[in-house]
């Protein structure tokens, strides 16, 4: 078989692992909020990497900054310093230590701990809080517990699919790992009957992405923050794909104004051009790993660095929050309509960013990614007949139009007699 044989999809040898089903479209190149398959058919993305394209496909001045730093040095490990890995770690300080409990002036009271995927910052945070209930709270060794939500996702290593409640994702992955407790999401009386001298963190996705875009009770956040703070627990709000700008704020939390100990960011804090993860919070928290403890080759590399910087500089400017929050409010009232309409059973989500319900009677999500693919909009099912839109935060008005039109006739056609 020949490169290009391969580049075109067909013929295909069989030699991927199947642990995704994808929808029928080969990608071959994009550009901001659209994207051209290997016969040259345009669609627009509503999906945007489940957030990690928030400023589209090759945004300018990301891809300059990766070609600008492929040019000067993309590897060094942790074994050595280089010139943009402080840089780095004190803007996202800056822009996003504020937010949170580490924050004081400028952000001075925050860490930064960089990564690489969106698991390895969850993993990061569950060992930080675990260490720091041993080490600060005096949790007794062996016996420190994690409060977590129904419907969690945080990534898929074993400890963290130990707690999920997704038969897929949990199922022939055992033995899982002790030390979780999982209580219905948005119910802050139970987070209270399961804290004990044991909790040293609770672990929540402010809103949670892969259940369906599921926005919690207003009030959930910050009761949240006040058990945890009177509990000395810390309060972990895992926002890789809610945060950087997706709900029209830069945290999901600040909705609420609430300001965890630990943030989780991943996503789009790599362009959408390579893996970059990293979490945020609280200095004295953050301090309790010291060289050894943690680690990663690739965490904090110069090539993420420069482009992480790059997506701090556009998320400072405050622009992308300011289009999600604009979009935003003709995006929903275009669904609310949708489900007046009878067409959809329900939608529901915050800023540029959807969970959909379409009648199971009427077909799938996978049905109607299906039928939006054939009309030129690219999205994805997340579970049964629940869809997810999250176009990049860069479209335009028009585009995003576009893509509710088409909206509104995949559904009318599942809803018409076939
Ligand atoms: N946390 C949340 C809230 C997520 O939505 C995801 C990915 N969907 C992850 C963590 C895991 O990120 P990654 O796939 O980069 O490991």
């Amino acid at each position: 078989m020949t490169a290009q044989g391969l580049r075109s999809g067909t013929p295909r040898a069989d030699s991927l692992a199947h642990n995704y089903h994808p929808l029928p479209v080969t990608v071959a190149t994009a550009e901001g909020a659209w994207v051209t398959d290997v016969a040259g058919r345009r669609y627009l993305d509503l999906l945007a990497g489940y957030s990690a394209l928030n400023f589209g496909h090759r945004h300018p001045a990301l891809v300059d900054a990766a070609v600008r730093q492929l040019g000067r040095v993309t590897l060094t490990s942790r074994a050595f310093d280089h010139d943009l890995l402080h840089p780095f770690a004190d803007a996202l300080a800056r822009l996003v230590g504020p937010l949170t409990a580490g924050g004081g002036p400028e952000g001075r009271g925050a860490m930064v701990l960089p990564m690489n995927t969106g698991a390895e910052a969850v993993e990061t945070a569950i060992k930080t809080a675990r260490k720091w209930g041993y080490d600060v709270r005096g949790v007794p060794p062996g016996e420190a517990t994690i409060v977590v939500a129904t419907g969690n996702f945080h990534g898929r290593t074993t400890t963290i699919v130990s707690f999920s409640d997704d038969p897929d994702a949990l199922r022939g992955f055992d033995p899982y790992t002790p030390g979780f407790r999982t209580v219905p999401y948005g119910d802050v009386d139970a987070v209270a009957d399961a804290v004990d001298d044991t909790t040293v963190a609770v672990l929540m996705e402010p809103v949670q992405g892969e259940s369906g875009v599921v926005v919690p009770p207003d009030g959930f956040w910050p009761a949240l923050r006040e058990l945890t703070a009177a509990r000395d627990v810390l309060l972990v709000a895992d926002e890789v794909q809610s945060g950087l700008g997706r709900t029209g704020t830069t945290l999901a939390c600040e909705l609420w104004g609430v300001r965890p100990d630990l943030v989780t960011l991943g996503k789009a804090l790599g362009g959408g051009i390579l893996p970059v993860s990293a979490v945020v919070g609280r200095r004295d928290v953050l301090e309790v790993l010291t060289p050894g403890t943690h680690g990663s080759t690739f965490g904090g590399n110069p090539l993420a660095c420069a482009v992480g910087l790059a997506v701090v500089d556009l998320l400072a400017t405050g622009e992308p929050q300011a289009r999600a929050r604009a979009l935003g409010e003709t995006f929903h009232a275009r669904l609310a309509a949708l489900v007046g309409a009878g067409l959809l059973d329900g939608a529901r989500g915050v800023g540029l960013w959807a969970g959909l319900d379409l009648d199971p009677a009427r077909g799938t999500g996978r049905d109607l990614c299906e039928a939006l693919l054939a009309r030129g909009v690219l999205a994805k099912d997340t579970h049964g007949s629940t869809i997810r839109i999250a176009p990049p935060l860069t479209v335009s008005a028009e585009d995003l139009d576009l893509g509710l039109s088409a909206l509104e006739d995949a559904l009318t056609w599942l809803a018409s007699p076939r």
